[in-house]
């Protein structure tokens, strides 16, 4: 790479002002909150503690002071993966950008160690054993270096399912660089993670700058699970048709057979699980980079770090273990501030799978505690009836005031029912079996089925055995399904999935207090929503112009092998086709067009809009 050849984004006047180098490099005409603040930190040199939620927009709290204060701004980060898409996002906006990690070889890092050197790197991405390596710290000691940006800093953390032990080595920036400002980047919220990331980064004299967590455009939506699978294409088919998405499944089993269901329905549906070999892996996920409307069916190891910023769905068959997970990867979608949504379906079966998991999981007593409060945590939102969002931004310490109204239970509010005495039926039926049963067996005694099997237990003779009558058999699954999920029921700890009662139940059984149970919604084609649709190209007013201006897009990002979204975002198209700007001054009044684009791509986009050809 010839590092002259990409002319500098800085503006040509005095470097000083991040609202010009907001306008003119990125095209934006605001900051968004917090961002100018923490920019202005950085650029008096000040280091910085940042907490926003993905797609808050924080590699432009680093991006613009490194192109406001002299020398080359160093970008730690652990996602070696991503690192190419974001240079080559970098540069298309006229910034001069590199990177180094495993993935180059021995020359072209020289070269950039070179242009390191003689200043012509505004950023330089580097991984952190890379950084760590004396080589390159010597290096750096004799560079110039406007800023450190540790991102993703709660790797740091050995409580989170993140940690990389090279983050602990950071703190050596603090003492050999104490000149250089530094700023730490994350989105996993809580306290205590922060804390850590402060103290091991030597960073505890750092303000902190903490933005709400809330998504607004994710419309948040946990339903019953009847059909998982038809479920899904309902899902799918009406409202996220020809879109990006992601579906999370628990075991690689189920991802195969998922990701072949939907191919069998004719989406372009890829697995993406740990049991893959690497290049299978990495071909999937490019795919998913680079390709409009594909699905990727995944357990948790897909998505670190996955910046594509139009992922328009997230779709969970199993239940995360704990609201992290469940935000982190919810939070995939929509980080392009569109409509999106992040769907699950969930069922008795995942709670005591989760639950027989944890049980059986390695790990100590304090262990178990936290990730079963951390479970529980997870369950209660499934159940709860009122709105989700405000009781998902609750547990992370932010608060909501109004209830949101684009969750499902704002949507359609749940009904509850008086269940206390349909309670005490199902625990009494608990304990009069002996606590040695599953979920269908006792629904059974409980409806007065006649079978060899309970005939032979004898419990036609207990005193409940059908007096369940009134609920109909997936009526009473959900109440155990409720009753497990609060707690009031546990599966045995040998694992056979036998239903066993907890302190919790006594007042319950006793009848001392009452339970207002969820009444789960009838899983029809009329509960489907009916409000606006999150599908994007439903609110184009003018497809065939919007076809032509995403057929542009995608042989630029091909002729340059990147992936569509560095060329221009969904929102920026979608500006560009609402506004129809006729001269390029009109064009670079376009949200997301900043100078370097304008030059590339103005005239191109001018003339598709104009009918000519494309490209
Ligand atoms: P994060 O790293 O916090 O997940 P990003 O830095 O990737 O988020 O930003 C998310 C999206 O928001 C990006 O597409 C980015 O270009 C856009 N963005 C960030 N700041 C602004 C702004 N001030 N105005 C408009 N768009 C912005
Ligand atoms: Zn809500």
């Amino acid at each position: 790479m010839d590092f002259q050849q990409l002319t500098t984004a800085r503006p040509d006047t005095q470097l000083a002002d991040p609202g010009a180098v907001l306008q003119q490099v990125f095209g934006y005409e605001q900051f968004r909150p917090l961002q100018e603040d923490i920019i202005q930190e950085l650029v008096a040199g000040r280091n910085a503690l940042v907490l926003m939620p993905t797609g808050g927009g924080k590699s432009l709290c680093y991006q613009v002071p490194a192109l406001v204060r002299p020398g080359t701004a160093i970008v730690v980060s652990p996602l070696i993966a991503l690192m190419q898409d974001q240079v080559a996002a970098l540069r298309q906006l006229g910034v001069r950008a590199a990177f180094l990690n495993s993935t180059i070889d021995l020359q072209e890092a020289r070269a950039t160690e070179n242009a390191l050197m003689t200043g012509e790197l505004d950023l330089l991405y580097c991984a952190p054993e890379r950084l760590l390596q004396p080589r390159t710290l010597e290096l750096l000691g004799r560079a110039s270096i406007s800023l450190f940006a540790i991102d993703e800093a709660h790797c740091v953390s050995q409580w989170g399912h993140d940690f990389r032990s090279d983050y602990l080595g950071l703190d050596i920036l603090a003492r050999e660089f104490s000149q250089v400002p530094r700023i730490a980047l994350t989105a996993t919220a809580d306290e205590r993670t922060r804390r850590e990331i402060a103290e091991r980064l030597s960073l505890t004299d750092a303000r902190h700058f903490i933005s709400s967590f809330d998504r607004p455009n994710i419309q948040y939506r946990i339903a019953p699970k009847v059909n998982a699978n038809k479920q899904l294409l309902d899902f799918i088919k009406s409202e996220h048709e020809q879109e990006s998405g992601i579906v999370y499944c628990l075991s690689r089993n189920k991802v195969e057979s998922t990701a072949r269901m939907l191919e069998g329905k004719g989406y372009t549906a890829l697995p993406y699980h740990a049991g893959l070999p690497p290049e299978v892996r990495a071909n999937h996920q490019e795919r998913f980079l680079r390709e409009d409307g594909v699905i990727v069916v995944a357990t948790i190891a897909f998505g670190m770090g996955i910046d594509k910023p139009d992922v328009r769905f997230v779709a969970h068959l199993d239940l995360p273990k704990s609201l992290e997970a469940y935000y982190q990867e919810t939070g995939r979608a929509g980080r392009d501030g569109n409509p999106s949504t992040a769907w699950m379906v969930y069922g008795l079966q995942d709670v005591i799978k989760l639950r027989q998991m944890l049980e059986g999981s390695m790990g100590n007593e304090q262990f178990k505690r936290i990730e079963r409060q951390k479970m529980d945590a997870m369950l209660g939102l499934c159940e709860v009836t009122t709105c989700r969002r405000q009781a998902l931004l609750r547990y992370f310490g932010d608060s909501l005031e109004q209830s949101c109204g684009n969750c499902d239970t704002c949507l359609t509010p749940p009904e509850t029912w008086d269940g206390t005495v349909a309670v005490q039926k199902a625990l009494s039926c608990v304990y009069r079996t002996g606590q040695r049963f599953g979920v269908s067996y006792l629904i059974d005694v409980l409806r007065g089925v006649d079978n060899d099997r309970i005939r032979q237990a004898g419990h036609h003779l207990v005193t409940t055995y059908g007096i369940g009558t009134e609920l109909a058999a997936n009526e009473w699954k959900s109440v155990f399904r409720q009753l497990v999920a609060n707690g009031f029921l546990r599966t045995d700890p040998e694992g056979y999935g036998a239903l066993q009662l907890t302190e919790d139940c006594r007042a319950l059984l006793k009848g001392e207090r009452g339970i207002e149970l969820r009444k789960d919604p009838a899983v029809k084609a009329s509960t489907r929503r009916t409000r606006d649709r999150a599908n994007l190209s439903d609110h184009v007013q003018d497809p065939e112009g919007w076809e032509a201006l995403r057929a542009c897009r995608k042989s630029l990002a091909e002729q340059q092998g990147v992936p569509p979204y560095v060329i221009f975002h969904d929102a920026t198209l979608l500006e560009i086709l609402e506004r129809r700007p006729r001269t390029m001054e009109e064009f670079a009044g376009i949200t997301g067009v900043g100078k370097a684009k304008l030059d590339k791509y103005g005239e191109t986009f001018l003339s598709v809009l104009a009918g000519g050809s494309s490209t």
